[in-house]
């Protein structure tokens, strides 16, 4: 052979001047051919060389040692543009090398051909230009390979093929990879890629970065090799499930060791990755840390269920204690003793020694009351001075006794506080599950009256609940009464208070509130009717009457020309459960032409909480017709935040009790601080209730809440002096 295997196998053959393709055969002669024979067998293999040449795709041309063009196919004419005469004979450099790519100069001394050819070695280039006759150029891949005549090199013949459709391809390939690698690396959120060991064969920066490590470091990281270990076979198995399934998987939640120790807690949405034969090959997905989120959750978990001075549960806590020892009372058919303990003489101490000096009883106090009971009771602290002991599985009334007695011994040994000898004593009201009632306020309500009988009793004391004791029965009675008249006579109104945007001091909403003026009673504090409302099923019809009310009052401010603020209105559980709900609220909106944007129904914690799923439906249809939702005293339900992603609200409004002390409480400080934190990371809104003070305003301000409401701002006002404040803030 002449050539080594090329593109194609040629011979420097047709439209040639010298060699033909004779010569290059020509050793063959020598061999066992007759002169005839050897002539008839040349024609024939010079013809079926000519067709190949004229009808091969790829350009092929030939030049001798010097460059110049010893013959050419049509097809190299094509696409060059040449006549054959104007290439036969022509130095080809020079007719298609005019320049490189950038249009410098491409002499002819860098030309790739001339190099192999002089050398006698073939060359193959991926990628060059050439140009045609017109002035155009085109990129070419080409191949050239040295000819050699009786072993003397002679030569090269060169083929080459026109690429432009295949750099179109790759260009817009790069682009499109370009795009979505910057997209990628762009993203906050960690993006990548592993294959169907769990190896990971991409990741951008960020998801490095968000472990400590650069993005090579981490890809030659074993698969697993940072998931934490207690998390290890939920990682497996979420895996090898994926992997069976071929099915993606969707806010897994594992720890990730950080470059420097600590564990991240990210949260994990992938998707399977199939060949083009449809097999399934890896994983891709995207990836957040959620850990400042976790964290703040836990802490407003504990700094919401703890007293700060004390550590001990608070109420929100003990109810649940409450529920726990209830269960294991009803099993092993015995009681629970609800403690309600008063310090008798506290206030005189705090009065004449100080805070600290009250603070440090207090907690000499938890330390003596700890002695006395069991790891399975709970003490809890109410706040100031009263404490509540549950008393877990008690046998009899005896027990009980006996620890109550034990209690008052304890709390009456003398303590020493601040160099001075306090004599402290208490009095404690007790009532029982199930005696007494059936729930945690029930029993709250009757150890709390049974404690003030100890009181009146002469402290130092206990006394057990007695029915004959239980005055609010009494006013239970008389209000329930009361408030029965009380729509049809036409005794309700309703306060408007505004909420303001801090930054502008505008006016952005108002919540209406409930009043009662009764002709018998005067006027009643909600806190006190809306209970017995809530008990006796008044509140259905009533809450109805003021969404309705708000609502016409709401629109009326807005047809006298003021701009659009949101009306909130508080929404109790029993009307929540109602099946009407949905109907009432578009209902009260239709009456009154209010759109639906502008108002906002503030929910409780414990409605969405209790029975989620038929809730979460109540909630989609609320969200459906275009009402706002809110969730009212934020902080103070038990579990606040496992809902928190479920039910989709718009707002949060911080517990009034959190905002009371922020400037002085560090504990309400850090629960605010990540209640603004929390409500950021999942996009909602936030507004802080009962906001008193400059200071509490400033705080809140530099902590990134924006909207308030509170007596600084404002109390709340009757319609029409709220229409005042209105006309004042916005300018009307
Ligand atoms: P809420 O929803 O948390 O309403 C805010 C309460 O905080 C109001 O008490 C308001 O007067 C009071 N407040 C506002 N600013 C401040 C402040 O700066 N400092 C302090 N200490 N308090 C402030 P209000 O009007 O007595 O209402 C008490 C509760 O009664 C409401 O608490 C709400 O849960 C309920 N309520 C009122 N109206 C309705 C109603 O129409 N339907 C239902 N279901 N409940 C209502
Ligand atoms: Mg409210
Ligand atoms: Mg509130």
């Amino acid at each position: 052979m002449i050539w080594q295997s090329a593109p194609s196998l040629l011979s420097p053959a047709v439209h040639s001047i010298a060699p033909s393709p004779a010569d290059i055969h020509s050793h063959y002669a020598d061999l066992v051919m007759s002169h005839q024979q050897m002539v008839a067998s040349l024609r024939e293999s010079e013809e079926r060389f000519r067709l190949l040449l004229d009808s091969s795709p790829e350009a092929i041309f030939g030049v001798d040692a010097n460059g110049i063009c010893t013959f050419v196919n049509p097809a190299c004419l094509r696409m060059l543009g040449y006549e054959m005469d104007e290439m036969l004979g022509k130095s080809v450099h020079a007719l298609i090398h005019h320049t490189y790519p950038d249009g410098r100069p491409y002499p002819k001394e860098h030309c790739h051909v001339r190099h192999s050819t002089l050398q006698g070695r073939p060359t193959h280039v991926d990628s060059e230009v050439h140009w045609r006759k017109d002035g155009s150029s085109f990129p070419v891949e080409y191949w050239s390979h040295p000819m050699y005549r009786n072993g003397e090199l002679v030569g090269a013949v060169v083929t080459f093929i026109d690429i432009s459709e295949r750099k179109r391809a790759e260009e817009a390939l790069r682009a499109s990879e370009a795009r979505y690698r910057a997209m990628a690396e762009q993203s906050a959120d960690w993006i990548w890629a592993v294959d169907l060991q769990g190896r990971h064969t991409y990741s951008n920066q960020r998801g490095a970065a968000m472990l400590g490590y650069a993005v090579d470091e981490f890809l030659a990281m074993e698969a697993g090799e940072l998931v934490h270990p207690d998390d290890l076979t939920l990682y497996r198995e979420n895996f090898q499930k994926a992997v069976a399934t071929a099915h993606a998987w969707q806010n897994v939640v594992l720890r990730r060791r950080h470059r420097d120790g600590s564990y991240r807690i990210i949260e994990s949405n992938a998707s399977p990755l199939f060949d083009e034969a449809g097999r399934l090959i890896g994983f891709q997905g995207v990836d957040r840390d959620i850990t400042e989120r976790k964290q703040a959750e836990e802490r407003i978990q504990f700094l919401a269920h703890h007293d700060s001075l004390t550590g001990l549960p608070n109420r929100i806590l003990l109810r649940d204690r409450f529920e726990h020892a209830r269960a294991l009372a009803d099993e092993s058919k015995t009681h629970v003793a609800m403690l309600f303990l008063d310090l008798d003489n506290f206030k005189m101490v705090n009065d004449t020694l100080g805070h600290a000096a009250g603070d440090q009883l207090l907690l000499n106090v938890v330390e003596r009351l700890s002695r006395c009971t069991r790891g399975i009771d709970t003490i809890s602290r109410q706040g100031g001075d009263e404490f509540i002991v549950l008393l877990g599985e008690m046998p009899d009334l005896g027990t009980i006794e006996g620890i109550a007695d034990e209690i008052l011994a304890g709390l009456s040994e003398p303590v020493e506080i601040g160099g001075r000898c306090l004599n402290t004593s208490c009095s404690i009201g007790i009532a029982i599950y199930p005696d007494d009632g059936d729930d945690f306020d029930t029993l709250l309500q009757k150890s709390d009256t049974a404690m003030y009988d100890a009181k009146d009793a002469g402290r130092n004391t206990y006394r057990f609940f007695d029915v004959a004791m239980n005055q609010q029965a009494h006013e239970h009675l008389l209000l329930q009464n009361r408030l029965h008249q009380a729509l049809v006579r036409e005794e309700f109104l309703l306060d408007f208070q505004p909420q303001i945007d801090i930054g502008t001091g505008r006016v952005i909403g108002a919540e209406a509130l409930l009043r009662w003026n009764s002709p018998e009673l005067g006027e009643v504090e909600p806190d006190r009717f809306i209970p017995v409302a809530e008990e006796s099923g008044l509140i259905v019809p009533i809450g109805s009457w003021v969404m309705v009310e708000a609502c016409m009052q709401a629109q009326a401010w807005r047809e006298a020309g003021f701009a659009d603020i949101t009306i909130s209105v508080n929404l109790s559980a029993m009307q929540f459960r109602r099946p009407n709900l949905i109907e009432s609220v578009a209902g009260a909106l239709n009456r009154s032409g209010l759109p639906p944007h502008l108002l906002e129904l503030e929910l409780t914690e414990s409605i969405l909480l209790e029975d989620a799923g038929n809730n979460l439906d109540t909630v989609r249809r609320l969200r459906a017709l275009g009402v706002r939702l809110s969730i009212d005293d934020f902080g103070t339900g038990y579990s606040s935040f496992s809902y928190l992603k479920r039910f989709v609200v718009d707002r949060l409004k911080i517990d009034r009790s959190f905002v009371r002390d922020i400037t002085t409480d560090p504990d309400d400080a850090a629960i605010v601080r990540a209640i603004i934190q929390l409500a950021r990371s999942l996009r909602l809104g936030i507004v802080a209730e009962g906001v008193e003070t400059r200071e509490q305003l400033a705080f809140l301000l530099d902590e990134g809440c924006e909207e308030a409401q509170g007596y600084l701002l404002s109390p709340p006002l009757p319609a029409a002096e709220f229409e005042t404040y209105l006309r004042k803030r916005n300018n009307k």
